[in-house]
């Protein structure tokens, strides 16, 4: 980060921003401000070049379609990976996370080679499509609470060995797998299949991109009681019996 300014890029909201992912921008938005930073947010549309000077990435869900077309002009870009190599943070959501991968599965049943940022293939789920809320323990290596989401996908990922998994649902169905892993991350590159807007109802993963873009170890507080009620109401909601 350079002159106190973080630079948050919200990639391609034409293409990818399915249930409420653009609250992921607003609220890391948010948190930093209430930090003291100044930001400076860039929406970068599908036809736009994808900035290498970002401090924090962001790539949202999208239906099979624009999924496709969007990781056709990521790999065409390759800025992305430019800005990885920099040291910089990316945050993905369900399309963005398969995208992140080495290859999933496109609209037309063909498997489309992804960025190769996460060490994660994708694959078509052979069973019903995972919707429903989710309530999952993240890695103990990262220090946040239980996380709750929303998921809705027929993508199955598996996770290489090069990357962990982000996080084991309690409730849900994560990966998809049925070995309970949840999404996946190696080093700054984060992957999970949790909408919501996962970052609103998790705050603490704003800040976990927050402290890596700062390279501290702690924020200041700020007041969190409303993003606590939805959470609370969040686990009651997933522990119901369907
Ligand atoms: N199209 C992908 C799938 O169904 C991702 C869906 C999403 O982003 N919600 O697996």
């Amino acid at each position: 980060m350079s002159d106190n300014q973080l630079r948050l890029v919200w990639i391609y909201p034409d293409l990818l921003s399915t249930y409420g992912d653009q609250g992921n921008a607003l609220v890391v938005e948010r948190r930093a401000r209430q930090r003291g930073l100044d930001v400076a947010r860039l929406d970068v549309r599908s036809d736009q070049p994808i900035p290498t000077s970002g401090d924090i990435y962001l790539i949202g869900g999208g239906e099979d379609r624009p999924q496709r077309l969007a990781a056709e002009r990521l790999r065409r870009d390759g800025h992305l990976q430019r800005a990885v190599q920099n040291g910089a943070i990316v945050f993905s959501v369900c399309a963005g996370y398969q995208i992140l991968g080495h290859e999933f599965v496109n609209d037309l049943g063909q498997r489309e080679p992804g960025l190769g940022l996460l060490d994660v293939v994708s694959v078509r789920g052979e069973g019903e499509r995972c919707v429903g809320d989710v309530l999952a323990d993240v890695d103990p290596q990262l220090g946040l609470p239980q996380l709750t989401g929303f998921e809705n996908h027929q993508g199955v990922t598996h996770v290489g060995p090069t990357a962990r998994p982000f996080a084991h649902v309690k409730v849900g169905n994560g990966n998809g797998t049925g070995d309970g892993t949840e999404g996946a991350y190696n080093g700054t590159v984060f992957g999970t299949y949790m909408h919501g807007p996962v970052l609103a109802r998790n705050p603490q993963i704003a800040d976990l991109l927050l402290k890596l873009a700062l390279d501290v170890n702690a924020l200041p507080p700020v007041d969190d009681r409303w993003y606590e009620a939805l959470r609370n109401e969040r686990i009651s909601a997933a522990q119901q019996p369907a």
